[in-house]
């Protein structure tokens, strides 16, 4: 991008381009990144911000990092894509190995494709054609709780929140699945058994119909960012064994340490039939997830006709997004990254606890690498962003959620200048 012509260029962003969830006619103002480093993001007029997102859940390494920026380029000289369809490489290889030694141990078959929202499309088409292939095709229901985001292809809206979620005017052409109440015994305080009661009942009505439920474990992310009871995944475990479903984990955000354990499954001590994960994959370099299941998967699907599970992107197994992401996993694995997460924890929790005293905020939550400070009102998103960035900080609300999920990286100084940005703001915010 050229300086001298940089309002040109947002006129044609403004006039031509879509941003995610915006509008065309009456779009939000769009900040023009020039480059990014460690956990900076820096602005075409030089203006450094810290950044507080991790670009959503992804960059958890920061930006610009030399070991990923180092995989990329010694892949991108021996093949930048090549077709999987008959074809395998050794950046899959490699990668689908660590996957399957870092997962739970029933889970040793990798679907490597493109993005979030299509490791959930494989998901779910999995476990449909499961029980299609083992005699089963009547089992084609979802059940998931409320609250919950998937993404933003067809089957994945149609198990998000059908109320609350972004998808509502689809209702009609989304398909329609079970949904029970979230749960409300939050993580780390007591857990109330009532809490299972909805979803118990509809598991109980619909399971002769039901392939699966799905779920984002421990920590519901786009929906609400809530923190609830590892009780609850335990219970959902249990019941799904006992009427025979499959078990979806969607740990797509929560993977890769964001909450203290690896995946957040682990807080449970439970594992899926079936695990999504994406974004901090490929330490957010590239676009790539995968879903992995079990033996018991794999072979029920196989087991019907030609055997053949039917899904194969075009960039399935891409060897860029394959080679950095395996190295994005083995810096995050040679990195004290348990002890980076606790002291994160402890810092928002305790520089964001008097957040609580300020007018309009509801609710402040830490977990791991996430803290969240809940408002009683959605803010004024294009105010308040720009008062974010005029901090020398990168934090995007939504909602009525203002929240920070910062790169590992950051120092202990970084994060006190996001969290003193937090409290500057809501002290003069204007809804
Ligand atoms: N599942 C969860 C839990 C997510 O947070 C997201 C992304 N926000 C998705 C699925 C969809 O991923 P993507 O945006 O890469 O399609």
């Amino acid at each position: 991008m050229d300086n001298s012509n940089i309002n040109d260029l947002l006129a044609f962003d403004r006039e031509h381009i879509w941003h995610p969830y915006t509008s065309m006619t009456n779009p939000l103002p769009v900040y023009p990144i020039a480059s990014a480093r460690g956990v900076r993001l820096i602005m075409e007029n030089g203006k450094e911000l810290i950044d507080g997102m991790s670009s959503w859940w992804a960059a958890i390494h920061g930006y610009n990092h030399p070991v990923l920026n180092a995989a990329l380029k010694k892949q991108m000289e021996d093949m930048s894509h090549v077709m999987f369809g008959g074809i395998t490489h050794r950046p899959a290889i490699d990668l689908a190995k660590l996957l399957i030694e870092l997962t739970p141990p029933g889970l040793q078959k990798v679907f490597l494709c493109d993005s979030g929202s299509i490791s959930v499309e494989v998901a779910i088409k999995m476990a449909i054609q499961y029980w299609f292939s083992t005699g089963l095709p009547q089992k084609n229901k979802l059940l998931t709780i409320r609250s919950g985001y998937h993404g933003d292809t067809f089957m994945a809206m149609s198990v998000c929140d059908p109320i609350s979620g972004m998808h509502g005017m689809f209702k009609g052409v989304l398909s329609e699945h079970f949904f029970a109440d979230a749960p409300e015994s939050r993580f780390g305080e007591p857990w109330d058994e009532s809490d299972i009661q909805s979803f118990e009942r509809l598991m109980l009505a619909h399971h002769e119909t039901t392939a699966a439920v799905i779920l984002e474990p421990i920590v519901q992310g786009a929906g609400g960012m809530r923190f609830y009871s590892p009780e609850y995944l335990k219970k959902v475990r249990a019941l799904c064994d006992e009427y025979n479903i499959l078990l979806i984990l969607d740990e797509i955000a929560t993977g890769f340490g964001r909450t203290g354990k690896l995946f957040a499954c682990e807080h449970a001590g439970i594992e899926p039939d079936i695990m999504c994960l994406g974004k901090a994959l490929t330490g957010g370099y590239m676009t790539l997830a995968a879903t992995l299941t079990t033996e018991k998967v794999s072979e029920g699907i196989s087991s019907w006709g030609g055997g053949q599970f039917m899904h194969g992107p075009t960039f399935m197994g891409n060897p860029l997004a394959c080679s950095v992401a395996s190295a994005s996993i083995r810096l995050l694995l040679s990195s004290p990254w348990k002890k980076k997460i606790k002291e994160i924890e402890i810092q928002l929790a305790e520089g964001l606890a008097s957040c609580r005293k300020i007018k309009g905020v509801a609710d402040v939550r830490v977990l791991g690498a996430i803290g969240v400070v809940e408002m009683e009102n959605p803010v004024n998103m294009a105010g308040i962003q720009k008062r974010f960035v005029e901090q020398g900080v990168w934090i995007r609300p939504f909602g009525k959620l203002i929240y920070l999920m910062p790169p590992y990286i950051i120092t202990e100084n970084e994060l006190g200048q996001l969290i003193a940005a937090i409290h500057t703001v809501l002290l003069s915010h204007k809804r």
